[in-house]
């Protein structure tokens, strides 16, 4: 593929994506100006920071023997980087923890199976070896020149995608994000102009989401001591996982009804569900915020609202 079909392929992806302002009744009294980034906009297939993560991987693909990545058996990543692979006729093959799965056991690998991807699943102590370069030198031997994406597209290439989701918006104070890996968030705060300031929502229980982000500041600049420099420009919020990965409550599932129900949004209820809810906590008690033009990045992901759906046994929206 030369750049010029790479510049065709970029096109169905609309990272140029709109922002709404909310208006919602936990607002009232807050003094901020609350606005969403529809980043679930981009693709209607690869949504979100998915996109944004894999975008300079797949760049690094072309002429190469195709992407290798790992994931969970829901795994939004997994899902987003067989729909690209489809899309663009690019070899995929995701490693999924777990060696009791079958390409048929959810909808998340059963559609990544159908559209191409090669599924391996493995132990949960092999698929520890992840990071592993003898790892990855395997991964090559057996199967060619790949590009190894790591989990979550956290890494060098992750980042740098990233960090174009606050692009043309520098009249905004804060940007509010969901964390898994904290790529996005990272992402965000390497690309922050100095009045600024990154929210992240924890989506995970264990309060090691700081540590995570120091750790990709350190991977960017192969600088140890750098992330001191951005520390104060970004705060993590590690209250609001709902009990943890993927754990949903009722209260959660009201709360992104009522907010479909206000702004006609529909949120994942694994990471920007929690993170609006989160968000609006904080506006209503914080008065740090008070004064402030804040824009919240909704990811995406509406691909885990099925997985999510399929394990409590009743929709949400
Ligand atoms: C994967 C994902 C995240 C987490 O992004 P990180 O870069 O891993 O922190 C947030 N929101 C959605 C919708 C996701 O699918």
């Amino acid at each position: 593929m030369n750049g010029q079909t790479l510049l065709y392929f970029y096109n169905l992806f609309n990272e140029n994506t709109p922002i709404e302002k909310i208006a919602h009744p936990d607002l009232d009294n807050c003094g901020v100006e609350l606005w969403l980034k529809r980043d679930d906009l981009i693709h209607p297939e690869v949504s979100g920071n998915k996109w944004r993560k894999l975008k300079y991987y797949v760049e690094k693909a072309q002429g190469r023997a195709g992407l290798v990545t790992f994931g969970g058996a829901y795994s939004n990543h997994i899902a987003a980087t067989a729909s690209v692979g489809k899309l663009m006729g690019i070899n995929t093959i995701g490693i999924i923890r777990g060696d009791e799965l079958h390409p048929k056991s959810n909808k998340t690998l059963k559609k990544a199976a159908a559209e191409g991807m090669r599924l391996l699943f493995v132990s949960r102590e092999e698929y520890r070896f992840k990071h592993q370069l003898a790892y990855h030198k395997q991964i090559k031997e057996e199967y060619g020149d790949v590009v190894i994406v790591p989990e979550g597209g956290a890494g060098y290439e992750g980042l740098i995608g990233a960090t174009e989701i606050i692009k043309g918006h520098d009249d905004f104070d804060v940007f509010s994000v969901s964390c898994g890996t904290g790529t996005t968030l990272t992402g965000i705060l390497l690309a922050l102009k100095s009045h600024q300031h990154v929210l992240g929502f924890s989506a995970l229980k264990g309060g090691f989401m700081q540590d995570e982000i120091n750790l990709l500041i350190n991977q960017y600049f192969l600088d140890s001591q750098i992330y001191k420099d951005y520390e104060n420009e970004c705060s993590i919020l590690e209250s609001y996982h709902f009990g943890g990965y993927a754990k949903v409550n009722q209260e959660l599932v009201e709360f992104m009804r009522s907010f479909y129900q206000y702004t006609g949004v529909k949120l994942d209820p694994i990471y920007s569900g929690k993170m609006i809810f989160g968000l609006l906590n904080q506006l209503k008690s914080n008065k740090f915020f008070f004064g402030k033009k804040i824009l919240a990045i909704h990811t995406g992901g509406m691909q885990g609202l099925i997985g999510v759906e399929e394990k409590l046994g009743f929709s949400i929206f």
